[in-house]
């Protein structure tokens, strides 16, 4: 791209200081020092004292930052205890120490004080500059209005039912989950005429069109038949796809033909639970190859891979489409992932805050530390600014200290009758260590054969299976929202895209939060990517993808950020290089636990014990808690992992 391209897109704005972010410290006062530990970004002492710190309203590259990661990678590579000279005693003892600021090392320690009484001490180490783990708050203030976004955890849902335990501790935290559709705005794009679209671009489908999407949700959302159908013929008619493959596409959606004839319905499972949903479209439905394009990337937003690598089983349960003539019994099958099992109950079960469930971490962060959140419910969180420099105070039963990364956690003296576990974290390029009577790893599985040299081999091995999901969370402030309007729509999906789809905000307006209105206002917009390699088996695509997350610049993705809007609202009037006020980019090249399914995971359609079992048995005085422990990668297991971790020191 030439620079009077990049002129046009807006990359010589300085608006996302992208200058001093790509690659560099986001926190204040942050510098790059010559440190021991590699290229690291360190952080001054006492950073997060300062008045300015505040981590929620950095845009640029967020999620994992720069600076997050450098200890636990040079950990991994081997190359940490070389240089990072001998740790210092900070003296400190506590009752417990959680290594994870996540939704699973925050509700393990607010389990803890609940059982083992207000005067236990926990120290919480993260080595992000803001607590949350996934669940990650972005703010865009900007001359016109202060904007919300999620960062990462979208909202409260899950394919299954929260546990009594999960639901409990949303009930004690305030939050009234029947009571979310007094907050949304459901009927707004809709009474501007807004709706669903594909984008196809000239790439992958010869031409960038923007078309109607009749299958806005796999299986269609619960309109009605009329609207479907009319939804259909307008689809036919503005997609840029050849007339064999319209034919094939109304065949696909009105067909209701059996494409394994003879079998029972257990067979007919047990033969789609074993084949991708792209075989079943090509080989049994035997459609266009572009209709195979054109459906691919429609799971990646639940699974981080496309319809090349997940199951026809699964396409089934999430209501692709192509079953309705194959008479499976509607009881899941064997080997199902389950996130393509429908539930009713589960599926009640939605609360969406502007900054998803960031609000739920910033709810426990105020239970643990009430000085550092202000206010009384769980509607005005969500404008409560939190005061960082009250996270790590000296005097407080509960410390939350950020940047500062575990490196080594060992018990002192034989793992079966210790008293005290030693751990050491990586902070400002120096290491300290602090002793505990127990220890909860809620941080990612991954990292936990590196920090633990004593677990059992199986265990570290079961442990290192649990490599997660690469996702990219992008959230860019709009002016407004005018082209969007011209345009008709307010989600697209974009099969060949950067980002796979784009959003604008889910109009919620809480606890004195005012979601964007009219399309005059300014509004953020939600692109989601995930960097997948289709073709290969799913965790080979992980892996590529989370190099790719960790390689690409930011100037880069800025490029194809405004380049992707551009082309895909540039007919309705969006002006890149006018319209953007910022733009903040969640990196999770560790984004989602890997859920087990039938493709890639023999154990899982076989049955046997799961590898997640075997990471998260205790060890000593040290339990595992986190998301992974599940393999599954929502707010519910986090918690439930947490309790059962807490349950465990406490018997322990
Ligand atoms: C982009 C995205 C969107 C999601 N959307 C939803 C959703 O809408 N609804 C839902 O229910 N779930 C969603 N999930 C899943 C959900 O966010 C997670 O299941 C849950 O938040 C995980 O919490 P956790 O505490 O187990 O892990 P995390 O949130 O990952 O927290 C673990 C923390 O430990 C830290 N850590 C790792 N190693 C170390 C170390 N050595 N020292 C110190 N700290 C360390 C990590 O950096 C991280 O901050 C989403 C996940 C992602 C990535």
């Amino acid at each position: 791209m030439n620079d009077w391209k990049d002129r046009e897109l807006g990359m010589d704005r300085g608006i996302t200081r992208r200058d001093f972010l790509n690659g560099v410290a986001l926190a204040v006062g942050a510098a790059i020092l010559p440190s021991d530990l590699s290229a690291a970004t360190v952080i001054p002492p006492g950073a997060e004292k300062s008045p300015d710190y505040y981590p929620p309203a950095l845009t640029g590259l967020r999620g994992s930052h720069p600076g997050s990661f450098d200890a636990a990678h040079s950990l991994r590579d081997g190359t940490f205890w070389d240089r990072a000279g001998s740790p210092s005693s900070t003296g400190e003892k506590y009752d417990l120490v959680v290594v994870g600021g996540g939704i699973s090392g925050l509700a393990a320690a607010h389990f803890f004080r609940r059982a083992a009484g207000p005067k236990a001490r926990v120290l919480v180490l993260d080595n992000h500059d803001d607590f949350g783990g996934h669940a990650k708050r972005n703010e865009f203030h900007s001359s016109q209005r202060a904007m919300l976004g999620f960062g990462g955890t979208f909202s409260i849902e899950s394919p299954a039912p929260y546990s009594a335990v999960a639901k409990g501790l949303i009930e004690e935290l305030g939050i009234d989950v029947p009571s979310y559709p007094k907050y949304l705005n459901r009927d707004l794009y809709r009474s501007f005429g807004l709706g669903p679209k594909i984008f196809f671009d000239k790439e992958t489908f010869g031409a960038d069109v923007l078309a109607t999407n009749p299958l806005p949700r796999m299986g269609g959302e619960s309109e009605n038949d009329l609207a479907r159908a009319h939804a259909l013929d307008v689809f036919l008619k503005e997609a840029p796809l050849s007339e064999p493959a319209k034919a094939d596409y109304a065949r696909l959606l009105t067909d209701k033909k059996d494409y394994l004839p003879g079998l029972s319905s257990d067979e007919k499972k047990a033969r789609l639970a074993r084949m991708s949903y792209n075989s079943f479209l090509a080989d049994l439905v035997k459609v266009s190859p572009e209709l195979v394009k054109l459906f691919q990337a429609t799971p990646q937003p639940l699974f981080g891979v496309g319809f090349d690598a997940v199951a026809a089983q699964d396409a089934w349960g999430l209501g692709a489409p192509g079953f309705a003539g194959m008479k499976l019994d509607p009881e899941p099958g064997k080997g199902m992932n389950r996130d393509a099992i429908p539930n009713e109950e589960a599926g009640k079960y939605f609360f969406h805050f502007p900054d998803g469930n960031a609000s739920i971490a910033r709810l426990l962060v105020r239970q643990l530390i009430p000085e550092a959140i202000p206010g009384q419910s769980a509607i005005d969180v969500v404008l409560a600014r939190t005061d960082y420099a009250k996270l790590d105070e000296p005097g407080s039963g509960v410390r939350i200290r950020l940047n500062s990364t575990a490196v080594r956690v060992k018990h002192q003296g034989d793992p079966a009758s210790a008293r005290n576990v030693e751990v050491a974290y990586a902070r400002g390029g120096k290491v300290y260590t602090v002793r505990a009577s127990h220890c909860i790893l809620a941080c990612w599985h991954v990292v936990i054969p590196y920090l633990c040299e004593q677990l059992p081999d199986r265990q570290k091995q079961a442990l290192s299976s649990a490599a997660k999901v690469p996702l990219l969370y992008t959230n860019v402030a709009l002016r407004n929202w005018k082209a969007f309007q011209k345009l008709g729509t307010n989600a697209v999906y974009c099969p060949g895209g950067y980002h796979s789809y784009l959003n604008l905000d889910l109009p919620v307006s809480i606890g004195g939060y005012e979601c964007s209105r009219q399309p005059e206002d300014p509004i953020v917009v939600h692109m989601m990517k995930t960097p997948c390699k289709p073709g290969r088996p799913a965790r080979e695509q992980h892996l590529l993808g989370r190099v790719e997350l960790f390689s690409t610049t930011f100037e880069t993705m800025e490029r194809n950020i405004r380049e992707q809007l551009v082309r895909v609202v540039g007919r309705g009037g969006l002006d890149p290089a006018t319209d953007i006020t910022a733009i903040t980019v969640n990196r999770w090249p560790h984004g989602y636990a890997y859920e087990y399914n039938s493709l890639w995971d023999k154990f899982w359609l076989e049955g046997g014990e799961t590898p997640c079992e075997v990471a998260r048995r205790p060890f000593g005085r040290i339990a595992i808690a986190n998301a992974d422990a599940a393999a599954y990668a929502y707010t519910d297991a986090a918690i439930d992992q947490a309790w059962r971790a807490v349950g465990e020191v406490i018997k322990g």
